[in-house]
């Protein structure tokens, strides 16, 4: 479930929720300062075109980390503000998640749901 401790750049469950100066250890956003300079869309393409891969190496990455799941959850709670840049809207059903895949390509473009 997507809940105030999702990373909204990620879609992690941060320990202490997406606030001021904590470090998100799964894509590395830094709260109140990467995301003050840069918007979420662009700190996650960032960290989409990396890998994506875990960012810390103060927690270790869980076991069942699932990145791609991860930011599908978060996108879909979003939807349709997270999508808006994307070339293929019309493609979209306002349904939800319509599509198995959970592949999410490196370059600009958000997960097609
Ligand atoms: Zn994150």
């Amino acid at each position: 479930m997507v809940n105030e401790k999702m990373c909204t750049v990620c879609g992690y469950e941060m320990e202490e929720g997406p606030r001021d100066y904590n470090i998100c250890p799964s894509c590395g956003t830094e709260f109140g300062i990467h995301d003050v300079n840069s918007s979420i869309e662009d700190l996650r393409k960032v960290w989409l075109a990396s890998g994506p891969k875990w960012h810390s190496a103060a927690v270790p990455q869980p076991k069942d980390w699932n990145p791609q799941m991860a930011l599908a959850e978060l996108l879909t709670s979003q939807w349709p503000i997270s999508v808006y840049y994307s070339d293929s809207v019309e493609n979209i059903d306002a349904g939800g998640v319509t599509s198995s895949s959970t592949t999410i390509p490196g370059d600009r473009q958000p997960a097609h749901f």
